[in-house]
């Protein structure tokens, strides 16, 4: 028999361990709830201690990174890689750059990598990095010094067959080439250790728009489930990264009206719908505007709520797609109260415990970030066999690779996440997710 039989050991031993660590105790939570009767239901599963084994990373580390700014002085930030899981595949995930990051928050976004890049049936395990540097305000020059002292020390940490880092808050195409470029500086080798790489050296197709298409592609297919369509639907969207504005183009483009976007400073409502024409127009300026939503505002005669977030917006479909914990329980209650239909994630886990108690209890379709947002990485995953193989896939084909992905999480969800009549897409993802990894771990042996 193995030491947790139920939730309340698990949660015991988990808080024993790690009780300042607030995210990362809310994934763990979280997903030990869904697992444990899996758990005990399989005696290889409890014989091998999978579920404690699974919630403590393989490995941590953290390194200073000492660099200099434009006036020739010192600053050091910390730099940190969690290798949590390898089990299916090198370790994989992003890397974030922003000053709130901290070992809890890095550790949470590995955990919950893990059970993402499982839910994509590709060879890939679980990791995420980073580190407490904010670029805001920063020259070019700072940036790519800072990105290549990062690497000097994450480089022996990393390769191939190893870790495979990628880019995540605050660490976008610029940044993945410098990292690159102070990799391959030091290796001297081309290769797949970093994606979401430009595609004159080794970047694939799809790979920039994957998290914000791939959110749609899951969208439809929910939609699907539920005998309804996007087309017309009211859907409002967080965030104004990679992610909410690739899943804005798309949704757009089957016909759904998307009224908002937002930032730190606070958000745009555009009632009539924004257009494709604007979304582009954000993604080409968006580099050089202090706020690219402000500048949006003007641009659409939408309106601009300083401070605030979309959601006391009337919606059918929200898809918060800016950081960890954005959507609290009051903004859950909230858009229950307009009727929202459907909540899925677009960043990772950005609802509270509370607001996903509020969507539990309402039994609307619920989609975790860990099965909407997998996208990204599965194209990342794309992009290391075609690096592997010297190949490169088309943009079309590539593109249905994704729906394909998207599509077959959305059936393992239904598959796992069926309830009396309803599906409990949240459960199901951890259950999927869960199954394979504990599957590789018995097989693998201690
Ligand atoms: N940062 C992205 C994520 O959260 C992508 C990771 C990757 O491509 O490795 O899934």
């Amino acid at each position: 028999m193995s030491y947790q039989s139920n939730f309340d050991n698990f949660n015991e031993w988990i808080t024993g361990l790690f009780p300042d660590q607030k995210e990362y105790l809310q994934a763990t939570r979280e997903l030990a709830r869904d697992v444990i009767d899996i758990f005990n239901a399989h005696e290889p599963y409890k014989k091998n201690d999978v579920l404690r084994r699974l919630s403590m990373p393989e490995r941590i580390i953290h390194f200073s990174v000492p660099w200099l700014n434009d006036q020739g002085n010192v600053e050091i930030n910390q730099g940190w890689r969690i290798q949590h899981n390898g089990m299916i595949g090198p370790y994989k995930g992003g890397l974030r750059f922003h000053p709130t990051v901290n070992e809890s928050i890095l550790k949470f976004l590995a955990f919950e990598q893990c059970f993402k890049n499982a839910l994509t049936g590709l060879p890939i395990g679980g990791a995420k990095g980073g580190a407490d540097f904010n670029p805001k305000g920063r020259s070019d020059q700072e940036i790519m010094r800072f990105c290549q002292a990062f690497m000097t020390e994450l480089q022996r940490h990393i390769g191939p067959y190893t870790d495979v880092p990628a880019g995540d808050i605050n660490v976008g195409s610029r940044e993945i080439g410098y990292l690159y470029g102070q990799y391959r500086r030091i290796n001297n080798r081309f290769g797949g250790a970093i994606t979401g790489k430009d595609i004159s050296f080794g970047g694939s197709h799809v790979r920039t728009e994957a998290t914000g298409f791939g959110l749609i592609y899951m969208l439809q297919a929910v939609l699907k489930e539920h005998h309804e369509n996007i087309a017309d639907m009211r859907i409002g969207i967080s965030g104004a990264g990679n992610v909410a504005l690739h899943a804005a183009l798309k949704a757009i483009e089957h016909g759904a009206c998307v009224i908002s976007l937002s930032n730190s400073r606070g958000c745009l409502i555009v009632d009539k719908g924004l257009t494709t024409a604007d979304i582009n127009w954000a993604i080409d300026n968006k580099a050089h505007k202090d706020n690219i939503l402000t500048a949006l505002a003007e641009r659409v005669q939408g309106q601009w709520h300083d401070g605030k977030t979309p959601w006391q917006e009337k919606m059918d479909i929200a898809l918060p797609c800016a950081t960890q914990n954005e959507l609290d329980g009051e903004a859950a209650k909230t858009l229950l109260q307009n009727k929202v239909k459907y909540v899925l994630e677009g960043a990772n886990m950005p609802c509270t415990d509370k607001a996903r108690q509020e969507f539990d209890r309402s039994e609307i379709p619920f989609v975790p970030g860990k099965a909407s947002n997998a996208g990204g990485v599965a194209i990342s995953g794309l992009e290391m066999s075609q690096n592997a193989s010297f190949r490169r896939g088309s943009y079309t084909s590539i593109d249905e690779t994704l729906e394909d992905i998207m599509h077959n999480i959305h059936q393992q969800c239904v598959d796992e996440g069926r309830e009396n009549n309803r599906i409990n897409y949240a459960r199901g993802a951890n259950i999927a997710g869960f199954r394979r990894l504990a599957d590789a771990m018995v097989l693998q042996g201690i």
